[in-house]
């Protein structure tokens, strides 16, 4: 009977050694989920970030007229600074919504 035991015992163990709970906690090598966002401003000199230019300014705002966050569009800090007040100036004269319904 002892010996029954053991040799139901056996193959438990074996096949708790095959999942081998260390080898899951063995970080996967890191594959990015998003594909890193340049400032297109920063990338492209050209770009000038301008009131008057409302084809540029509409790709930063959403469909309720709404600034993006640069979490969103990948914009860094200092244009993304400067592309608000364009934004707001725009805003002023009429060129942009406030909100859009
Ligand atoms: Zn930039």
């Amino acid at each position: 009977m002892s010996e029954d035991t053991t040799q139901q015992e056996a193959p438990v163990v074996a096949e708790a050694a095959a999942i081998d709970p260390n080898a899951i906690r063995v970080p996967a090598p890191r594959v990015p989920r998003f594909k890193k966002k340049v400032c297109r401003f920063c990338h492209n000199k050209d770009a000038v970030i301008d009131y008057k230019k409302i084809d540029v300014l509409e790709r930063f705002i959403t469909d309720r007229g709404k600034i993006l966050p640069r979490r969103i569009t990948g914009t860094c800090a200092k244009h993304q600074r400067a592309l608000a007040q364009e934004i707001k100036r725009a805003r002023m004269i009429a060129l942009l919504p406030f909100v859009e319904m």
